[in-house]
């Protein structure tokens, strides 16, 4: 069924939701008992796959891909750069008559050899040899994307080389997600859970994003391009009256909000929450959450629906981190838990002594990996684009630090002063936790929200992946030094005592309850030793530092020559999207704003050869002569900042190293286009509307 084809208010969700999934329940009716079993077992990471078990379901997969209309299939990654890649095969197969039979096999399913060679592989091996393969994500499920003439099955793949290199976003975030499982375990074990057999690092990613006219996006090169305005004036009226956040949904966007969610949830994606955001024309949607990898892959099926539907509606989507100047950016904000599949979140307060115990010793586990690895954690959320909303006013600042909560800090304050007999654990006499500590601090970076930490500087368009391997790596190392702390003890309620206590003394200086928008707080953090590292180009170089080396190796999740790659890969995109800004940038004040002006110009001389004619040479003329040398005193700005410019361009190009061209390109590049705009927003405001020649500010943010 096609979305355009529903009749929204009569179609019972339940009836759709799903129904392009090929999720678990679609399988057990479709493949018999035993393959089932041995499947579980695959997913479970209990038993490798065989052949039999991948030819079954391969089999079933294309049957029920069939019977709702598709004609290919694709084996879709995540490569470094990007968003997620396809290359589509239909699954036809020559029969000897000549005619064609549909074919989809086991081997097919399991591997994948897209042509690749393009992808940046950051040094691990020359581009000839730079090809890999894609190996079937068993624990995502498969899915159909309708588009208007087809339909094409989605495998969820990893990429990897023919030497087992990761290629990808997604092998490293499998690979954490196994380590954070190996060492929770050992930790559980030890409490004496001798029933919970899998711990899943769980996902909720609130995703923030813009919706504007087609219409303007296309008439602005800064958007077809760069996904961002480089040129605008700020609005006279902003988001200081706050009266979008959460207010009325205008019916144009609910319109498109509804298909957004028919579509997803004919996915299977969990569309839960939708509201407006804080910037005029910013919204917000937020899934149910599920485990780290299933939840990476529909973040990047929700942003690619979200453009998909609101083409539909005329509308662009924006999700760069900040398309606009002066108003709210997007984020994305990671809710991040751990849970047994036996229902037990790790992270969450208990109702007895037990399992606070419990609690305390995974919240401690965090707070000390985010303390010791707050350069990593700051770098995941890198980008270009996100450099300029962490430390703006709206977006948490690049300091990482944690909030508890004053309550939840009381109790780690107790546990860990001298004496606190009452306190001690294990014991009946353990305060009860608070256990709806609502979030009362939306300007920390990393919150506990009561059963989970909310992770909020991750850039709107980001991929989520590149947080979560942090946090699954790190918190593994914490709690692997737990566990052999735990494991070597012979009392184990003075063991966890210890190691609660320890933690707050020695990695208590990450917690902050307070304002972190407020200048104060950089003060504060910079006395606490806490690292501000304030834009990607100066956190590049923790990619391959030896102690994030060290973690991840010890992990098996990156090895350094992974890691140095990466570094290469991620330091060349932050360099090309700026260099692609600033051209941008270049084409549309030599192209568009100064020939805006000099129209203008012309304009205003002849009205003033006019006035002369008829009036003679007049006092009155004063402000019109005032006006006409400011514009010029501004295009002549213009072409000079854009001069300059071209200069700092040419000046980097000797630059080989790829961290070093970062560091140029944010400390000469970014204040050169800085200038630059400074002259077209200036002539934007002096210039008549009607010459300018893009849309404005007004025009994109507040016409719907
Ligand atoms: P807020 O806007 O207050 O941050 P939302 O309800 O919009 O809250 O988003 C909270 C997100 O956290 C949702 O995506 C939700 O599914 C997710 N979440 C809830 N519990 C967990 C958990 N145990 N692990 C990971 N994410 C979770
Ligand atoms: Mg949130």
């Amino acid at each position: 069924m096609k979305v355009k084809e529903i009749d929204f208010k009569a179609t019972p969700l339940v009836s759709i939701y799903g129904e392009n999934c090929f999720d678990e329940k679609t399988i057990k009716t479709r493949v018999p008992k035993s393959i089932f079993k041995e499947f579980k077992k695959v997913q479970a990471g209990k038993q490798e796959l065989t052949l039999e078990v991948a030819e079954v379901i391969a089999n079933a997969m294309k049957d029920w891909a069939i019977e709702k209309g598709a004609t290919h299939f694709t084996h879709w990654f995540q490569p470094l750069t990007g968003s997620t890649a396809e290359k589509h095969d239909s699954f036809i197969d020559p029969t000897a008559e000549g005619d064609v039979m549909m074919k989809f096999s086991g081997k097919e399913l399991i591997k994948g050899e897209p042509d690749a060679s393009s992808f940046p592989s950051g040094g691990l091996r020359a581009t000839f040899e730079a090809r890999g393969y894609t190996a079937w994500d068993t624990t995502s499920p498969a899915f159909l994307k309708d588009d208007n003439t087809g339909t094409t099955l989605y495998i969820p793949t990893a990429f990897v080389s023919y030497t087992g290199e990761a290629l990808d976003k997604k092998v490293p975030l499998l690979r954490s997600m196994e380590a954070v499982e190996k060492q929770a375990l050992r930790v559980l074990r030890v409490l004496g859970n001798e029933t919970s057999q899998k711990i899943s690092a769980t996902v909720g990613a609130e995703q923030e994003y813009f919706l504007i006219e087609k219409d303007f996006f296309e008439q602005r090169l800064d958007l077809l391009q760069a996904g961002r305005t480089l040129f605008g004036a700020e609005t006279a009226k902003g988001q200081e009256l706050n009266d979008h956040y959460f207010g009325t949904i205008k019916e144009r966007v609910a319109d498109f909000m509804r298909e957004l969610d028919f579509e997803l949830w004919k996915l299977g994606v969990s569309s839960k929450t939708k509201h407006n955001e804080v910037a005029p024309n910013q919204f917000e949607i937020a899934p149910i959450f599920d485990t780290a990898n299933v939840a990476t892959d529909r973040n990047h099926v929700t942003m690619d629906t979200i453009n998909k539907v609101a083409s539909r509606h005329g509308l662009v989507a924006l999700l760069h981190e900040k398309p606009f100047a002066a108003v709210n950016g997007s984020g994305k904000h990671n809710n991040w838990s751990l849970s047994t599949d036996d229902g037990i979140n790790l992270l969450e307060p208990g109702d007895n002594p037990h399992d606070n115990a419990q609690f305390l010793l995974f919240l401690s586990a965090v707070v000390k990996a985010v303390d010791t690895y707050a350069p990593q954690l700051r770098l995941s959320a890198g980008s270009a684009g996100n450099d300029h909303r962490l430390g703006g006013h709206e977006a948490p600042p690049a300091i990482i630090s944690i909030f508890l909560g004053d309550e939840l800090e009381g109790v780690f304050k107790g546990v860990a002063s001298e004496g606190a007999k009452h306190l001690e654990i294990g014991v009946d006499s353990l305060p009860k936790l608070p256990r709806d500590i609502t979030d009362r601090n939306r300007t920390s970076p990393f919150a506990f929200t009561g059963n989970k930490f909310e992770f909020r500087m991750v850039g709107s368009s980001a991929s989520i992946s590149s947080c979560n391997i942090i946090l699954n790596t790190v918190v593994a190392e914490v709690l692997s030094q737990f566990a052999d702390k735990l494991e070597a003890s012979s009392d184990i309620n003075e063991a966890i005592k210890e190691i609660v206590a320890a933690t707050y003394k020695e990695h208590g200086r990450v917690i902050f309850n307070g304002n972190g928008y407020s200048k104060e707080w950089v003060k504060e953090a910079e006395r606490r030793g806490l690292p501000n590292l304030k834009s990607t180009a100066e956190a590049l170089k923790y990619y391959n530092a030896p102690e994030t080396v060290a973690v991840f190796e010890k992990h098996n999740v990156l090895v350094k020559a992974e890691l140095d790659s990466r570094y290469n890969i991620y330091a060349e995109e932050y360099v090309n999207l700026i260099n692609i800004e600033a051209n941008v940038m270049l084409k549309m004040a030599t192209q568009e704003i100064y020939p805006a002006a000099n129209k203008y110009v012309a304009d205003l001389a002849k009205t003033l050869n006019e006035v002369k004619a008829s009036l003679g040479e007049t006092e009155l003329m004063e402000t019109q002569k005032a006006h006409l040398v400011e514009v010029l005193e501004n295009a002549k700005g213009l072409k000079e900042a854009a001069q300059k410019l071209r200069t700092t361009l040419k000046e980097t190009k000797d630059i080989e190293d790829a961290g070093e061209l970062a560091l140029a390109f944010r400390q000469k590049v970014l204040p050169a286009m800085s200038t630059l705009r400074t002259y077209g927003d200036a002539l934007e405001l002096l210039v008549e509307k009607a010459l300018w020649p893009f849309p404005t500010y007004e025009d994109m943010l507040f016409k719907l």
